[in-house]
């Protein structure tokens, strides 16, 4: 039985975007690789290697949705890479995500990260993005 232990961090932003932003699919390389900021031999890979796992299943044309099977692994995948709201100063600009350790990209759309002005370590948090911003983490 395949579990999310089985799956690599590309497999799981694939499988993740396929369910959150596609609703399960199907879609392709060409619409998944912007969205997960890979590029599309490593979309396409990670592909490949859901459909061994038996987590998508090929749509003549279309691309790849998700089985039952792998909608239910995107959903433990979800939960793995969600935070409390109250949680982590680093917020995604475009879906809203919080993430506790430091980022450029959200995980889950590829959307900027931006630092919650409010939360208690907003002031450390503004500096580390600032420095890994200019390359220098
Ligand atoms: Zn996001």
């Amino acid at each position: 039985m395949v579990s999310v232990e089985d799956l690599t961090y590309r497999e799981k932003l694939v499988l993740l975007a396929l369910y959150e932003v596609f609703d399960g699919g199907p879609a392709g390389v060409k619409k998944l690789a912007p969205v997960v900021h890979m590029d599309k031999t490593k979309v396409s890979r990670a592909l490949n290697a859901l459909e061994e796992k038996g987590l998508v299943e090929f749509e003549h044309m279309e691309g790849r949705r998700l089985t039952e099977k792998g909608e239910e692994l995107a959903e433990e995948v979800a939960t793995e890479m969600e935070l409390p709201k109250d949680e982590g100063p680093y917020v995604c600009s475009d879906c809203g995500r919080r993430y506790k350790h430091l980022r450029l990209k959200c995980a889950v759309c590829g959307g900027e990260i931006e630092v919650d002005k409010d939360h208690p370590k907003a002031a450390k948090a503004e500096w580390n993005l600032e420095r890994a911003r200019m390359g220098l983490l």
